[in-house]
């Protein structure tokens, strides 16, 4: 298993200065895995029929700035568009397949501590057979919410630069469901609520380093009714997506409020019962990217694998921070519009988001007193008060009552 380590163990120290003397302790690549490896970055860089891409999202409309309440991301709606063309998965990991190709082709071991380290998580990882054995045996068994745990425990934190999490203990439960006992005994919970009462906000599932977001994808299966006229019968499979959408925003805004200097490409994993889907949103170029969804075990039942694809973006997706070059060019054209979808809100999401402590949706009861003089039907006043002033005379009472 990965040593745990904290990003501080690095501070105070410029990075590109730490220099290994030797490469001695450096693990071996598993020679066997040679051609799933470069098959598996094929997949991720290269386009073909069977590669991963990102497609960018276009916001048709949102809640993110509705005026009168903050929302829960729960409450979160978001209708997007899909931007042609899509983006091979890789066009933002430069940095991370650039270590791994020189790895495979030449041998070469990064000089830069960092990175060194998170070449060796992936290559120690890979040869860890008792971890994905784990996944083999009790992956195909979980629910989305127990499978986000066990993968946050067997996969993403040992692929983790920074390997600290906490998780809602409202709605996931807190214990691993592969019943190893290093895994029950874990306190993990936390607050990890984010956002603002005032605008996008709520307790997310798992965050990982106080950066990274995972969590379960809860997938419906639903009768279409686009078309009367056709009979055969239509299902479509939906997904908890415009809550996972305003989490990924909501983080993104964030972790450039904490973290300036950082990337500004934030990621979060989404889990379903079988795949892992993840969603990047770009809070400096405002751009949200979704991926195709990568399966998480490949094989038959009782002979399944960890499928390497999911190892592999799932190593590069939980280092975003250290392992992406950002949005290419043309990605940075292609805006989401949540910029100009938020409009008087966009200066809570850029300036006053929170992590921890967030309390109850923030309302703002707006009401107008002052009445228009003008409305045309208010010329009718002189005939109501005749009337009135006739029915008084009748009852032979001097009071007239106004409405
Ligand atoms: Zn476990």
């Amino acid at each position: 298993m990965a040593s745990k380590r904290g990003k501080d163990d690095y501070s105070g120290v410029p990075q590109k200065k730490i220099r290994l003397k030797t490469d001695v302790d450096f693990p071996t690549f598993p020679e066997r895995l040679l051609n799933k490896t470069t098959s598996s970055l094929y997949r991720i860089i290269a386009a073909s029929d069977a590669c991963y891409t990102l497609t960018a999202l276009k916001i048709c409309n949102c809640n993110a700035g509705d005026i009168e309440k903050g929302n829960l991301f729960s409450n979160a709606h978001c209708s997007v568009l899909p931007i042609a063309p899509a983006h091979v998965f890789g066009s933002v990991f430069e940095v991370g397949i650039d270590i791994l190709l020189d790895y495979l082709h030449s041998e070469k071991i990064p000089r830069i501590r960092l990175m060194w380290d998170l070449l060796k998580m992936l290559v120690e990882y890979l040869s860890d057979t008792e971890s994905q054995a784990v996944l083999e045996n009790t992956a195909p068994n979980c629910g989305e919410s127990d499978l986000a745990m066990l993968l946050t425990n067997h996969l993403f934190s040992l692929l983790a630069f920074v390997p600290d999490y906490k998780v809602n203990k409202d709605t996931m439960v807190t214990s691993c469901p592969c019943q190893i006992q290093e895994c029950i005994s874990k306190e993990n919970h936390g607050d990890t609520s984010i956002g603002n009462e005032k605008v996008w906000h709520g307790r997310v599932d798992i965050l990982f380093d106080d950066a990274v977001i995972v969590e379960p994808v809860h997938e419906s299966v639903e009768e279409s009714l686009e078309n009367e006229h056709i009979s055969e019968t239509k299902w479509h499979v939906s997904f908890n997506k415009e809550h996972i959408i305003a989490e990924t925003i909501v983080n993104s805004f964030l972790q450039k409020n904490l973290e300036p200097d950082e990337i500004s490409l934030i990621p979060c994993i989404g889990v379903t019962k079988t795949d892992l889907i993840f969603y990047f949103y770009d809070s400096t170029f405002d751009v949200l990217l979704e991926s195709l969804k990568v399966p998480i075990l490949v094989g038959r039942v009782g002979h399944y694998k960890v499928n390497m694809d999911a190892i592999l973006t799932s190593w590069l997706v939980i280092n975003t921070r250290y392992l992406s070059n950002g949005l290419t060019e043309a990605m940075r054209a292609k805006k989401a519009d949540f910029f100009a979808q938020t409009r008087s809100k966009l200066a809570v999401y850029q300036e006053n988001l929170k992590i921890g402590g967030i309390g109850a949706p923030h309302q703002t009861r707006m009401s107008c007193v002052e009445v228009d003089n003008t409305d045309p039907i208010r010329q009718r006043n002189r005939k109501l008060f005749d009337i009135m002033k006739n029915e008084c005379l009748n009852r032979n009472t001097s009071e007239v009552k106004y409405f």
